[in-house]
């Protein structure tokens, strides 16, 4: 299950939607120097750019206060000519997350991390939805991979990752078990999937023997190792899977891809072209 040609596509489409609505434009917002932060928000940049959707980059010193954060979100929702806000994760300890998270316009929360558009994504009214997770679902959906009635096992709970997927293939009427580090026995879970997909952190926390003949994997997976970066799953397991996402080349590029895609989103929002729920105006 290759990410690139997907991701290519996307992201044509999404300049041809530049084209039609004019001017879009992101912001993202760094806090600290974070090595893999600073190199995820380069790609970010670098790929807005290919789409032509303008984007400021905020590089916030680690000692900011969360005061002086919020002060910064607030002046980028009310800013009219910022259709996306992305608050670059993780923020330094003496940072409040989810304050922060919060205070970011729905509206403009490319990320789908607001509690409102993870409520609407829990109560099955996805609004903006995260990337990566909707990156998974693409891909999914571009391999033909069946999902009504399939059993989908997702290990990994984050809000980031693991609980949207679950809630995206819980939506697409998959049989959903979620698995994480306190789950008693793995392999007993992910030899029942006919869909895994594995958020976990863990290089290659799952090997071929955890994995059901035919199934469908998909490796969220980044971790930087001295033999490079590899996925969470063994690369051996494709020899029993019918699909095994490589890493990297797999989510990586979906994710990006989507991104821009979540950006056209909020311009849409933004401009009336779909409606925003909590927009009374
Ligand atoms: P996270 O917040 O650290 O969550 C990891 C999850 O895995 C947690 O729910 C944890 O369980 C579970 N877990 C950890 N060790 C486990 C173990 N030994 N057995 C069972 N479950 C275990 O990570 P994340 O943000 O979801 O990211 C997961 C991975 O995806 C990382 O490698 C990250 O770099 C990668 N990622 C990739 C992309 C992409 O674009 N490809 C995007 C985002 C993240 P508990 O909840 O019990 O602690």
């Amino acid at each position: 299950m290759e990410g690139r040609p997907l991701a290519e596509r996307i992201r044509a489409e999404v300049a041809d939607d530049v084209r039609e609505l004019g001017e879009i434009a992101l912001a993202t917002v760094q806090v600290g120097e974070d090595e893999a932060s600073t190199i995820y928000l380069r790609l970010k940049h670098k790929a807005a750019a290919e789409v032509e959707i303008s984007s400021v980059d905020h590089k916030l010193p680690h000692a900011v206060t969360e005061e002086e954060v919020l002060e910064l979100l607030s002046g980028l929702n009310a800013d009219e000519g910022i259709d996306g806000i992305l608050v670059q994760l993780p923020l330094p300890d003496h940072i409040d997350e989810a304050r922060v998270i919060a205070a970011v316009d729905p509206v403009k929360d490319v990320d789908g991390f607001h509690p409102f558009n993870a409520g609407q994504l829990y109560l099955g009214r996805p609004t903006h939805v995260p990337a990566t997770p909707l990156g998974v679902m693409a891909l999914l959906a571009e391999y033909r991979i069946p999902l009504d009635g399939a059993r989908a096992v997702v290990l990994g709970r984050s809000n980031i990752v693991g609980k949207p997927v679950a809630h995206l293939l819980l939506q697409a009427h998959s049989t959903v078990t979620i698995c994480h580090s306190h789950t008693d026995d793995l392999a007993r879970e992910t030899l029942d999937a006919d869909v895994l997909v594995v958020a976990a952190g863990v290089p290659e926390i799952v090997t071929a023997d955890m994995v059901k003949s035919g199934a469908a994997v998909v490796d969220v997976g980044i971790n930087r190792t001295e033999a490079g970066i590899v996925g969470d799953v063994d690369p051996g397991a494709a020899a029993v899977a019918a699909y095994l996402t490589p890493v990297p080349g797999g989510v990586g590029p979906m994710t990006i891809a989507m991104l821009l895609s979540n950006t056209v989103r909020a311009a849409r929002f933004r401009r009336r072209l779909l409606a925003f729920p909590l927009d009374q105006r």
